[in-house]
């Protein structure tokens, strides 16, 4: 997989680990491998790389995870297409 360098401390995602169930679904659908779990409950080990496109939110059954997402996926799939490198959130 390609890797995007992304603004450091600008990624809305939270995850409320009271609610975490360990199930593991946010790093099924998560596409840039954000979340790991430890111990039954999810941890936000590459926070940063987060897009914000929401799947991890929409999947998670017990709604632990927020995350208001934007327009930062779209930015980085055009700044894909037009070959652009650097920062696309
Ligand atoms: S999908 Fe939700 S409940 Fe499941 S591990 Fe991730 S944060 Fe926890
Ligand atoms: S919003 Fe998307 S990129 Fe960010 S953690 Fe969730 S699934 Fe991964």
């Amino acid at each position: 997989m390609r890797t995007y360098r992304y603004l450091e401390d600008v990624v809305t995602l939270e995850c409320d680990l009271e609610k975490c169930i360990g199930c593991a679904m946010c790093t099924v659908v998560c596409p840039h491998a954000v979340f790991r779990i430890e111990k039954k409950k999810a941890v936000m080990e590459h926070r940063n790389l987060c897009m914000e496109c929401g799947a991890c939110m929409q999947n998670c059954p017990t709604g632990a995870i927020t995350v208001e997402a934007g327009e930062g996926c779209v930015r980085g799939i055009i700044n894909e297409l037009l070959g652009i490198e650097g920062p696309c959130c």
